[in-house]
């Protein structure tokens, strides 16, 4: 039969790690870490293109500067990762149409102006809708006044563009987001040869056997992949992929909000009403960054020309595009970056016509004399199935129950990852924080049942 260990962590992200990290520092060291891939890190994940090293996943380190030290950044700070400083409110300055003129920054700037308007307004009458449907008092009572008035709709290539980038990159224009009004509004990307994912690393060795920059730990086990949990009140039994069984007294599961979302995995019994509708409610945002080789830099080049955008009548038809030379000076390389469907019919094509696209893109730019890409790189974050997708994207109004139930546990399964963060979702730093306060939850309830369990044996 198999030996029985306190803790199974399914999933070796920033969430699991940080888990196992508490779990492992407050005693509790039978624990046993599953992953599926055959590495640590989840969406924090390096690949060697280009002759450097880019970020599929996580890139940057979002929020610092502020009131609040973002833990990442500390980490960061602590290991001496390589960042660059990076600002992608310029990019709203550097808008190419089709004939590759760049619009004016007044045009820009007014156009700008409509869309955040125009959001704001979408958001207040949401609000409004949602308070006449359940009679909350949840809204904020400068707003609840406003009269309902119908927000713009963005039609031309400019502000389909704008809308894009307000929507899916910078909402912090539109609603308080906490990453920004606790950590500070500053970002930065990592650039780092060792990858974002050395953090992992270096967190696992404070806890975990680890010896020339590779992890020996025997209770880290790679290429296991949980197809079943069967839960009860005196135990989990995990079984994965290739036929093992894993009894634990707790598991804290980490998959993403995708996977949750999709049948990898079956629970035993199934998981109460409540716990699928709130996983049901949370949406999925898909990202992708593809990166471009050339063979010379043809693009202009400085920290304000980092972010370039491209005005199409497709809205999210490669945008929003960087250059890698504040990062990396001379690797003459591009990253364009598509969302939700447009990254969904990238991953379902061929690399070489999704090069043909981006070319045609870049000619419109900057004119038919430009060199071909001389390589491609296709981050496929959808049809992962480990992943689906790449971070969770609560609704705007979401209210404080959905979150909890996402984040609540089902007898002897506790949750965590980024998509369990109230206030930090999407975000490496949620999944870092999540993974801690998971695990001091479930501390607690560890020693909440060794308290009842003493008390049964004491003689009265
Ligand atoms: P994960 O990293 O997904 O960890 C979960 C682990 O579970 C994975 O390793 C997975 O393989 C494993 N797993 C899944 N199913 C099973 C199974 N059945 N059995 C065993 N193991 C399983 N955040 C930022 O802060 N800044 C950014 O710039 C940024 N950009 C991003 C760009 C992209 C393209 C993506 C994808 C994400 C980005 N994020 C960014 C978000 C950030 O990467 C995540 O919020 C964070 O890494 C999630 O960590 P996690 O531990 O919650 O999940």
């Amino acid at each position: 039969s198999p030996s029985r260990s306190s803790v199974i962590i399914v999933g070796a992200g920033i969430s699991g790690i940080a888990a196992a990290k508490v779990l492992a520092e407050n005693g509790v060291e039978d624990l046993v870490i599953l992953e599926a891939s055959d590495r640590v890190g989840g969406r924090i994940c390096k690949e060697s293109f280009g002759g450097v090293t880019v970020e599929l996943g996580a890139g940057w380190i979002a929020g610092v500067g502020g009131q609040q030290p973002n833990p990442i950044w500390e980490l960061a700070a602590q290991f001496e990762l390589r960042t660059c400083f990076s600002d992608y409110s310029n990019a709203r300055y550097n808008i190419y149409d089709r004939s590759g003129n760049i619009i004016p920054s007044e045009i820009a700037a007014d156009s700008y102006k409509k869309a955040v308007d125009s959001a704001i307004q979408k958001l207040r009458n949401q609000e409004e809708e949602e308070e006449e449907a359940y009679g909350d008092d949840h809204c904020n009572n400068n707003i609840k006044n406003s009269e309902t008035k119908l927000p713009s709709t963005p039609e031309t290539p400019i502000e389909l563009a704008i809308d894009f980038i307000l929507h899916d990159f910078e909402m912090a224009e539109v609603e308080p987001i906490s990453t920004y009004v606790d950590f500070g509004e500053r970002e930065f990307l990592v650039a780092d040869e060792r990858g974002y994912d050395y953090l992992l690393y270096k967190m696992a060795e404070e806890f975990l056997f680890t010896s020339e920059g590779r992890i020996l730990d025997n209770r880290l086990k790679l290429n296991k992949v949980v197809r079943e949990l069967q839960y009860s009140k005196s135990g989990v039994t995990v079984k994965t992929e290739d036929g093992f069984v894993y009894e634990a007294n707790y598991v804290i599961l980490s998959v993403s909000i995708g996977v949750l979302q999709s049948d990898l995995l079956a629970f035993n019994p199934t998981l109460p009403r409540w716990k699928l509708d709130a996983i049901e409610k949370c949406d999925v945002m898909v990202y992708t960054k593809i990166f471009l080789k050339f063979p010379y830099k043809f693009w202009p080049s400085g920290p304000d020309k980092e972010f370039f955008i491209y005005a199409h009548e497709r809205r999210g038809y490669y945008t929003f595009w960087q250059h890698m030379e504040n990062a990396y000076p001379g690797s003459n390389m591009l990253v364009v970056t598509l969302t939700n469907e447009e990254s969904k019919r990238v991953e379902a094509q061929a690399d070489e016509e999704t090069l043909r696209e981006a070319m045609a893109v870049l000619r419109d730019m900057f004119g038919p004399n430009i060199p071909n890409a001389i390589d491609i790189l296709v981050p496929r974050w959808w049809n992962n199935r480990f992943q689906r997708g790449s971070y969770s994207n609560y609704p705007i109004i979401s209210n404080h129950k959905l979150f909890h139930n996402i984040k609540a546990p089902v007898g002897r399964i506790f949750f965590t990852g980024e998509h369990t963060s109230e206030r930090f979702n999407g975000y490496v730093h949620g999944g870092y924080l999540a993974g801690i306060d998971t695990s001091k939850a479930l501390l607690e309830e560890m020693r909440k049942e060794k308290e009842s369990q003493t008390l049964l044996l004491e003689p009265l």
